[in-house]
């Protein structure tokens, strides 16, 4: 194989990759819908800034997922400076812009051709066994499923085929769609002939970071977050305000460490081990005040994010650079999936019907003779 692969890397992807040979390639993202917080950051932002120097990374806008849950024309007129925020915020996280492609997935619209290639190739009870489902289907809030809502992980198969992800880093949630894009690449290049790269997956990520109110994940929408671009003073009163052991009146009474989300952030963000080590002890004992846990806390975590805020800054006063990066990208990705569909349709025999048709037709006045086999 003529692509280099970086020494973390999993098994090549199978089939033979008939493309030019590069870098393995990465596929990663989210839907934008809002800033970036410390979940996502612990969740799989983490990841994607460790492993993303290693590959030819592609981090999708995923706009068109949002429309299961969000498809108003305010909520779709939001994304341009939705989309702008994340991409900062995956700056300001230590994403480098020079070894990272952010793109809109509504501005590729070859992706939902890819999609619709791929819909006959998996069966409504093996979408309907997704254990996502049922949540996604929650959030969405309406009484009855949306057609959308079952054909998600398709859409994001045809994310990961049409890019030619090699790989995938997932968080526990998303690993059943990747699976799914697996299967469906399997199926269509025993069906056709091998075209897809069938992507590896790269598990990671804390699977569920706790929020502030200790009353299950962190999450925009239960408003129990810490987000990457809080102020100083802000992260202090947040972390100042959580839940910690509710069985503790007083700091002389022994304290419970697991589970209690103050010293899950401190697991998490504190690196000062010492410290923590130190906290964890004196917490069990009875030797601490919750209130200097938490000030200690508050103190790690802006530690913790100064240096994206300094990042941050620097990104932010480059005027239209995430603009730009969104545009560039787009184009990049855009190539790409036009040549995995061009490919596809090559290996299901379409592109041969076309021309064939073309060939054998009357030929009228200033019609051309022949067409390019590649017109369609
Ligand atoms: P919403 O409240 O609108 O659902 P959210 O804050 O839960 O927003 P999502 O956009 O649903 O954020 O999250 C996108 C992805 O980020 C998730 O699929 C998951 O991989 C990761 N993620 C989000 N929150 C957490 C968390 N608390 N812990 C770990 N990973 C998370
Ligand atoms: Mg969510």
């Amino acid at each position: 194989m003529s692509k280099t692969a970086p020494a973390a890397s999993p098994a090549r992807a199978t089939p033979p990759d008939p493309r030019a040979p590069g870098p393995l390639r990465m596929l990663s993202g989210d839907r934008p819908t809002g800033r970036l917080h410390l979940g996502h950051y612990a969740g799989s932002l983490a990841n994607r800034v460790r492993l993303h120097r290693s590959y030819q990374s592609f981090f999708i806008i995923a706009d068109l997922h949002m429309l299961t849950t969000k498809n108003t024309r305010a909520d779709i007129a939001a994304t341009a400076g939705l989309a702008r925020d994340m991409v900062l915020d995956s700056l300001a996280a230590g994403l480098d812009p020079q070894h990272s492609v952010f793109y809109l997935q509504s501005a590729i619209p070859e992706v939902a051709e890819v999609s619709l290639l791929l819909q006959s190739l998996i069966t409504v009870p093996r979408l309907e066994r997704v254990p996502s489902l049922k949540e996604m289907a929650r959030d969405a809030g309406a009484d009855e499923m949306a057609y959308a809502l079952l054909g998600y992980p398709v859409l994001q198969a045809a994310d990961i085929l049409g890019i030619g992800a090699d790989v995938v880093p997932v968080g526990r949630d998303n690993a059943p769609h990747v699976e799914i894009a697996r299967e469906v690449a399997r199926r269509f290049n025993h069906l056709y002939g091998p075209t897809l790269t069938v992507p590896e997956l790269i598990p990671g990520g804390t699977p569920s970071l706790v929020g502030t109110d200790g009353q299950g994940k962190m999450s925009k929408s239960a408003g129990n977050v810490i987000y990457l671009s809080d102020p100083p003073e802000q992260v202090r009163r947040k972390v100042a305000r959580m839940y910690a052991d509710p069985g503790r009146v007083r700091a002389d009474v022994p304290g419970t460490v697991q589970g209690n989300p103050v010293f899950v952030y401190h697991d998490e963000f504190n690196d000062d081990r010492a410290e923590v080590a130190g906290l964890k002890q004196r917490y069990r004992a009875g030797a601490v005040g919750d209130a200097e846990v938490k000030e200690r806390l508050a103190a790690a975590i802006n530690r913790f994010l100064d240096p994206m805020r300094e990042r941050r800054a620097r990104f932010e006063a480059s005027s239209g650079l995430a603009e730009e990066l969104i545009v560039t990208g787009t184009e990049q990705a855009r190539r790409q999936v036009q040549q995995t569909v061009a490919g596809m349709r090559r290996a299901m025999g379409f592109t041969a019907v076309f021309s064939q048709l073309r060939g054998s037709r009357l030929s009228a006045p200033g019609a051309p003779a022949t067409g390019g086999a590649d017109g369609i």
